[in-house]
């Protein structure tokens, strides 16, 4: 069974909609965060510091899917670096402090196409079959 995140079932508690390119997923402060595929890295926000989000993230590129994937509020795992290779369901961090809203702590999960589009990150867990169930 693939995985995004410790917190299980995963648990949507933010759709994807205009205004919000992504979903949130339920995961508590300093939970895991896991590669649902196998990756290369691209991007993280301790090897090259934060940005417009304000807090931790890694980018990564999908070796099965082809998609790039946006781990946000996660801070990178120590052994992540930029063009390493990781496997489905690996570790890649945890859900950093400080990211709770009125719904709590959550990843907040972004998917590009290869033009960097968005899509909704529900193809995504559709075409892994990964299992969620939405609570907003
Ligand atoms: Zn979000």
């Amino acid at each position: 069974m693939r995985r995004l995140t410790q917190y299980l079932p995963h648990t949507i508690t933010q759709m994807y909609k205009p205004e919000h390119k992504a979903i949130d997923l339920r995961n508590y402060e300093n939970y895991l965060v896991f590669t649902p595929e196998n990756i290369i890295i691209i991007y993280n926000s301790i090897q090259d510091g934060l940005d417009k989000y304000g807090n931790h993230y890694i980018v990564a590129k999908g070796q099965e899917s082809n998609y790039y994937l946006y781990f946000v509020h996660t801070l990178p795992a120590v052994t992540i670096h930029n063009n390493v290779k990781i496997t489905m369901n690996e570790i890649i961090g945890r859900t950093d402090t400080s990211t709770g809203n009125a719904r709590g702590a959550h990843l907040h999960f972004a998917v590009r196409n290869l033009e960097w589009q968005p899509i909704n990150p529900l193809e995504y867990l559709h075409l892994f079959n990964i299992e969620y169930t939405v609570k907003q």
